[in-house]
């Protein structure tokens, strides 16, 4: 098959340009990842999703070993030190719990591992070599034990964002600081209290701002300019244009990433997230709790439902669209089983698929045309539903070995039949007839149900897919 020409829309040319890697035997992506205070939220899972798909379209393209894929772990900023005094626990035990939840939830997502997930607090040492290079090359000062940016000392700062000059300076005031000697200058490094994590620089103890990070991590895993930059559309300004800033005026170089990518806004049920307007999801509470539309969704189903908009297009999360990914879902599950009948789906995704992906991510022609092999009739059928096997694994919505089971959706649950079963266990456990209930609980597994027993003696259950 010919190589299709990878199309991707570029924010800071602000058109779709045809893909031209700067080595095409070491493609190099980098997203900004998440800051481990708190659950990640439905909306931090987008870019995850948005950007796992586009790093098996390019190992597809490009071949496996030679694809980077780098997603920072953001493991120092205030939000943190404030979330540990607030719960009592260390700032350790906070990072090291919340990212462990954040990798659980994302390969729930169906989300392959990056290549590298770099911590912020491992990378300090390229933090303090780049400002010290900024500052030697006049783009950055020392004020008052901390650093800052010049904004002034870089002339085409705010080509990515093309906010209004006015309107950056605006925004930049929030933070009014007399150390400031531009309107817009920004913190590289800031003093650290002896109760705040900090680490010994040439300006004293202190700790990094937020974006001086991503341009260190870049930088030790990528290289001073590697092919795509990605992350949300709320990251363009200030983050990225900053990492820009950084970047470019520490290494001298024309671009910091050849291609900027953002993912588009999400709503939920048509408002803004936010905590106080309660209506704030986390992933976590939609794999593991019926709060959202009352059911538990599973990670397949979600990361459809997010794929169904295109990536630049905003969202707007609904448990209407979650119930309509669940049926489309679990119709394609039970087709490509039943073709593939207990055998593995092919390595290969179709042709049609890949097209469509490599048309700046395009999704929606991409689920249409699972579509179209579902819908295949006649003698076709079979050999058109392994095919959908194999798109199905490709996008990340099943796996291989969940594809070789038996299919099993909600609808063709016999739930007196599970309830029977599981009855029958508990009074097999009651008789410490081990063996007994042991061959109930397989039966329950050949079934594809999932049992929990809890504490307090009672056994729950799901239909696992
Ligand atoms: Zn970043």
């Amino acid at each position: 098959m010919p190589t299709p020409r990878l199309r991707l829309y570029n924010t800071l040319t602000r058109t779709k340009e045809d893909f031209v890697p700067i080595d095409a035997d070491n493609v190099r992506m980098y997203v900004c990842g998440p800051t481990v205070y708190d659950y990640a939220h439905i909306g931090n899972a987008r870019p995850v999703i948005v950007f796992d798909v586009l790093y098996r379209l390019l190992r597809h393209l490009y071949g496996e070993k030679h694809v980077a894929y780098v997603r920072n772990i953001t493991d120092v900023d205030d939000k943190i030190n404030a979330r540990a005094a607030e719960r009592g626990i260390s700032i350790r035990e906070l990072t090291e719990e919340t990212n462990r939840i954040f990798q659980a939830d994302v390969k729930a997502l169906g989300c392959l591992e990056p290549t590298v997930q770099p911590r912020a607090t491992e990378h300090i040492a390229e933090m303090i070599a780049i400002i010290e290079r900024l500052i030697a090359g006049g783009h950055a000062y020392a004020a008052d034990g901390h650093v800052l940016f010049s904004v002034p000392s870089m002339p085409d700062y705010g080509r990515l964002s093309r906010r209004p000059l006015d309107e950056m300076i605006a925004g930049a005031r929030v933070d009014v600081a007399p150390y400031k000697k531009g309107d817009m200058d920004f913190v590289l490094w800031k003093p650290s209290a002896d109760s705040e994590p900090g680490w010994e620089s040439p300006w004293g103890r202190g700790r990094p701002g937020w974006h001086i990070e991503c341009s260190a991590m870049s930088w030790r895993h990528l290289g001073e300019t590697f092919d795509i930059h990605g992350g949300g559309i709320d990251l363009v300004f200030p983050h990225h244009e900053n990492e820009i800033a950084q970047s470019r005026c520490c290494f001298d170089t024309p671009v910091m990433a050849n291609v900027w990518m953002h993912n588009g806004f999400l709503q939920v049920e048509g408002e803004k997230m936010s905590k106080s307007a309660g209506n704030f999801v986390t992933i976590h509470e939609l794999l593991h709790s019926e709060k959202f539309g009352g059911q538990l969704w599973s990670g397949p189903v979600l990361r459809l439902a997010m794929l169904r908009t295109h990536y630049r297009q905003p969202i707007d999360f609904t448990s209407k669209a979650l119930e309509d990914a669940r049926k489309k879902l679990d119709a394609w599950m039970r087709a490509a089983r039943l073709a593939l009948d207990g055998e593995a789906a092919a390595p290969e995704p179709s042709d049609d698929l890949v097209a469509a992906l490599a048309d700046d991510l395009n999704t929606h022609s991409a689920l249409t045309s699972l579509d179209r092999l579902f819908n295949t009739t006649g003698d076709g059928q079979s050999d058109a539903h392994r095919q959908l096997g194999a798109d199905l694994v490709f996008l990340g919505l099943a796996s291989r070995s969940e594809l070789k089971k038996p299919h099993a959706g909600f609808v063709s649950v016999d739930v007196d039949k599970v309830q029977a079963l599981i009855d029958a266990r508990l009074a097999a456990r009651a008789a410490k007839n081990w063996a007994e209930s042991d061959r109930l609980r397989d039966e329950l597994v050949a079934m594809s149900i999932t049992l929990k027993d809890n504490k307090d003696g009672t056994t729950t259950w799901e239909v696992k897919r």
